[in-house]
């Protein structure tokens, strides 16, 4: 299986590597931030060039561009409900030997705290 993010390079905060985020518990343990996944796109061909691919679509966006059409993904008024991360895991299992890649793209993929840990798994 082979995954990509999509986005632009452009100046985000500090991503942890690994699968801690910043937040502690009450007796100061790190804990995980979850990725916000608002979608997914069960199969694509077009996403990731040359392989049958799955979308992720992450929410939450740190630009405002007048021609976006993800208003769902990027204005909080606008938000849906989040898939849990463990759903798209057993999704991906279930699809193993079949999907050839995975998309993960947003609104932007890179303000998600834990995209790096998401992504290595
Ligand atoms: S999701 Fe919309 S606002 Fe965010 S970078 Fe893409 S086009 Fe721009």
């Amino acid at each position: 299986m082979y995954s990509r993010v999509v986005g632009y390079l452009r100046p985000v905060k500090t991503v942890e590597h690994g699968k801690t985020g910043r937040i502690q518990d009450a007796e100061g343990v790190p804990v995980l931030i979850p990725m916000k996944i608002a979608g997914i796109q069960r199969v694509s061909l077009i996403d990731y060039p040359g392989r049958i691919g799955a979308t992720i679509f992450t929410q939450g966006c740190n630009f405002r561009c007048g021609y976006c059409h993800n208003a769902e993904l990027v204005s909080p008024d606008q938000y849906g409900p989040l898939i849990e991360e463990d759903d798209i895991f057993a999704f991906l299992r279930k699809r193993a030997g079949k999907l050839e890649a995975v998309t993960v793209t947003g609104g932007e993929p890179t303000i998600q705290d834990d995209l790096a840990g998401f992504s290595a798994l």
